[in-house]
């Protein structure tokens, strides 16, 4: 089963073959619906992070109090709080509920997009996750591998690290016989700072299980991410 979500805008339904897409936020405090899926970002200290975007406005030169800048510290606290939530939740949650299912063919989600941030520049780095497991009698939502993938990304992230928390979780909360995970993007900190070099694409792959032990079923797993079966 491939899911290739490049051109899917559906809903959050469970449905093979559409995943969701980011549901609305809501920004007010007192809203009445909270989506269990997104991670909360109540653990970070919206005052800390905006008196320290001051001090980086001033250290640079700039006049933080400029009425262009005034509400820029508290905008980008939220921004924070929103892009390291993942900080505050157990990405493998979403792994929970799984089902029992006599299917034993690899299981492939391509191309889910993602933004992380990275740990060394705090730079944006984006690009897609492809997963694919074989199950050993177990499977899970399909929509759960974009979700897992999204609250990994948001925490001040290096994409190895990333790959290989992804693999982990589902090889360890599925029991999968093979995983395989590949992660495509492009560093913010690559393209417009340092060696400059837009376009440059950094690719890493983890793989468990089968995948790493059979040369011939990891050919296979990497021929239906490239689009090459
Ligand atoms: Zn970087």
């Amino acid at each position: 089963m491939i899911v290739d979500t490049t051109n899917s805008d559906s809903d959050l339904n469970e449905t093979p073959g559409s995943l969701p897409t980011r549901p609305v936020r809501n920004e007010s405090k007192n809203a009445f619906f909270v989506d269990p899926n997104e991670p909360s970002s109540d653990g970070a200290d919206l005052k800390a992070i905006e008196g320290a975007v001051r001090t980086i406005l001033a250290a640079v030169g700039e006049d933080a109090d400029r009425e262009g800048l005034l509400e820029t510290p508290a905008r980008v606290a939220r921004m924070y709080a929103e892009m390291f939530a993942g900080l505050h939740s157990d990405p493998g949650r979403h792994l929970a509920k799984v089902f029992t299912e006599d299917y034993d063919e690899i299981v492939l989600v391509r191309d889910i997009t993602f933004t992380s941030m990275c740990e060394h520049h705090l730079l944006p780095f984006s690009g897609k996750a492809h997963i694919a497991y074989l199950p050993d009698g177990k499977v899970v939502g399909l929509s759960k591998l974009a979700r897992v993938t999204e609250e990994v990304a948001r925490r001040p992230q290096v994409q190895e690290r990333m790959t290989q928390t992804i693999a982990d979780l589902i090889e360890d909360r599925l029991s999968a016989r093979g995983v395989a995970v590949v992660i495509e993007s492009t560093h913010s900190c690559m393209t417009m700072r340092g060696i400059r070099k837009p376009g440059s694409l950094c690719l890493t792959s983890a793989m468990r299980g089968v995948f790493r032990d059979d040369s011939k079923t990891r050919a296979e797993v990497l021929g239906l991410i490239n689009h090459s079966a």
